[in-house]
């Protein structure tokens, strides 16, 4: 199996070994084989008197020491990794609301309300009234009322649960009793059902672990719309990715992670101290480039070229050019430090929840974030001058792009057609089949995938069937780096149809070229852009969620986090593909039913694949199940 499907990787790749650095892919093959007990869930460490493990041929131990079976064990250990993912979540948006709070009590001194309008559209939608109430006093009311989502007892459904979806899929979460109060208490309540002796029913703690998926649902949303709110709602811009967008005469910076707090203040301050770069002998200036969701983020909102998505983030300070990989939460490889410490790159961590061993440790506060950003440039443009100029290797390769498709950017888009009912446009081509269906591609890459090989794949095959794709988090740097988020990608892949809507819809844009086939909304808190122009669009042809021809897909998957987003998109009603089986085989009870008991209940559930072409016949399938049950046309005759 190669490592990545981009192949200008390689050189990289061949460099570590040379230097005799191992890379994600060698600490991968050194720890074959893995644990087969781990491997299907049946592991238990929850108390001391194991960890126990239960033997899935049927001749050992078929019960843990207090007498919890398999199905305990594997349910125990899957709601955990829900929760661990809902966490994540959850307090990225705490943290942005907790700035919001700070610009509306005017503290927060390097922060402001970018986007004004979309604060109050959002005071409307979560039923603040704004009426003769100042820009900071909205800030103030908002932030409140979404960090009630975290703290509130009384038994209200959380308001940007309530608000972001359909009243009949609410009426269903509702029902079901999964439709949460407070996302903290949410997963608190996790570790408190799965501790030693508590709750040993796996529907049972497969409801409690729905529930707190809908919890990284709500804290999602929070992230990403305050986030518009304080940095800007992302409009299509054009940019670069892959390796290539790291230059041999800048001083380059890599931000990584998922919370833009402060790298978009670094963005900031490149103009500023630009001249300080070139007087340092980088001709080039400054040069930010973007790993993971951080770099999504930046790359949205400001253009921000992406050099990296999770599995290669490594490869990044391999090229021997980077000065500094700027880091804050999640996704963040601990060789990192490591690996920098072989070249002149500076490592910083920033939040006080996410230290590395070897790492420059400055922690990001509100009233400091100039300073540090500055600090970090600076120490940077000195590390610069400590180059090992025989030691540097830039892939040339990279892909233009065009990113930036908020909900919002593509509604815009689309009101130049039909400024009355901007979303009829697709509609239509829905419904008359040039659009086929809609996959939203989301998460990680995972080290037992070649890296990207099945999003790309997938992709090419739904793109030719006439199926739109919306993407986001890795996925979306998977197809950012691989060439396919430009007008060139429709025009070589895309199927006819859904070129001519393409070239259409760009046209009536004002651009001269098509709109790229896979849009690009953002990192993966932006799963929520994904579940607001769903939404939008079951309300306007006033159906469910469930009944839109959609799916979504982690062809790759690999974090807690993924697991809590497939899990509450299944509660949602949106059928869920993913490329590995999480560590549940170990109970065939649980694996039944995330594959098939959950469509009994919430509508959605998951489709495992792990054959990009054969995932993506599976999931045009499913659309044309979904177009018949609505009763549109079969577009069947479009497949080449
Ligand atoms: S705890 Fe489980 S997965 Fe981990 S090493 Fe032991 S048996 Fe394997
Ligand atoms: S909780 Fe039960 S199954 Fe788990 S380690 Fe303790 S005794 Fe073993």
């Amino acid at each position: 199996m190669s490592k990545c499907h981009n192949l200008s990787n390689q050189c990289l790749i061949d460099k570590a070994q040379n230097e005799k650095i191992d890379l994600v892919w060698d600490r991968y093959e050194k720890m074959l084989p893995l644990c087969g007990f781990g491997e299907k869930g049946i592991c238990c460490r929850i108390c001391m008197k194991g960890p126990c493990r239960i033997d899935p041929f049927g001749n050992g131990p078929q019960e843990g020491i207090c007498g919890a079976n398999a199905d305990t064990i594997v349910a125990r250990n899957l709601v955990r990794m829900m929760a661990a993912g809902a966490a994540s979540h959850a307090s990225h948006g705490k943290e942005i609301a907790k700035t919001l709070l700070n610009v509306g009590r005017q503290t927060a001194k390097n922060y402001s309300i970018k986007d004004p309008e979309k604060l109050k559209a959002i005071a409307k939608n979560i039923n603040i009234d704004i009426e003769g109430k100042d820009i900071h006093q909205i800030a103030r009311e908002v932030a409140y009322e979404s960090l009630m989502d975290y703290s509130r007892f009384e038994e209200d459904t959380c308001t940007w649960l309530t608000n972001t979806i359909t009243k009949s899929r609410l009426e269903k979460l509702e029902g079901l009793g999964v439709a949460l109060n407070n996302i903290e208490s949410s997963v608190a309540d996790i570790m408190s059902r799965t501790h030693l002796g508590t709750d040993a029913d796996p529907i049972n703690l497969l409801l409690a672990g729905m529930k707190t998926s809908l919890g990284d649902y709500t804290g999602m949303q929070i992230s990403t719309h305050l986030s518009d709110v304080l940095f800007g709602t992302p409009e299509p811009v054009i940019s670069t990715a892959n390796l290539g967008v790291i230059k041999k005469d800048a001083v380059n910076i890599a931000v990584h992670g998922h919370n833009p707090l402060l790298s978009e203040i670094i963005v900031d301050v490149v103009d500023e101290l630009n001249h300080e770069a070139i007087a340092a002998g980088a001709t080039a200036g400054i040069n930010i480039v973007g790993v993971c969701c951080t770099g999504n983020e930046v790359l949205l909102r400001r253009g921000i070229p992406m050099a990296s998505n999770y599995l290669s983030q490594e490869l990044t300070i391999l090229t021997g050019a980077l000065e500094a990989m700027v880091v804050d939460v999640q996704c963040i490889m601990p060789s990192l430090s490591k690996i920098a410490s072989c070249y002149h790159t500076k490592m910083f961590t920033t939040m006080p929840e996410a230290k590395i061993p070897g790492a420059t440790h400055l922690e990001l506060h509100d009233e400091h974030a100039l300073e540090n950003a500055r600090d970090i440039v600076r120490q940077s443009i000195e590390a610069f001058k400590r180059r090992d100029e025989s030691k540097i290797l830039i892939p040339e390769e990279k892909s233009n792009i065009i990113a930036g498709f908020s909900t919002e950017s593509i509604v815009n888009l689309l009101s130049k057609i039909d400024s009355e009912k901007p979303l009829r446009p697709i509609i239509d081509n829905i419904v008359n089949g040039n659009i086929r269906g809609v996959v939203l591609f989301a998460g990680c890459n995972n080290v037992k995938v070649t890296q990207d090989y099945n999003f790309v794949h997938m992709a090419k095959k739904l793109l030719e069937n006439n199926i739109l794709i919306l993407a986001t988090g890795c996925g979306a740097g998977a197809f950012a780096k691989n060439s396919l988020m430009n007008s060139e990608a429709t025009k070589e892949y895309a199927g006819e149809s859904l070129k001519a809507v393409l070239t259409l819809l760009g046209k009536e844009a004002g651009l001269d070229v098509p709109l790229p086939p896979i849009l690009h909304m953002g990192s993966c808190v932006d799963n929520s852009r994904g579940v607001d122009l769903a939404v939008a669009l079951a309300n306007e042809l006033g159906v469910d969620l469930n009944q839109l021809p959609l799916v979504a897909s982690a062809p790759e998957v690999m974090s807690e986090k993924a697991i809590a987003i497939g899990t509450w998109v299944t509660g949602l009603g949106v059928p869920v593909h993913i490329g590995l089986m999480p560590p549940v085989e170990g109970s065939p009870l649980v694996a039944n039913v995330l594959t098939e008991g959950l469509k009994d209940v919430v509508d959605g559930y998951f489709i495992v694949e792990g054959d990009p072409l054969t995932a993506a016949d599976k999931l045009t399938q499913v659309i044309e199940e979904k177009r018949a049950a609505l009763n549109i046309p079969s577009a069947v005759k479009e497949e080449k």
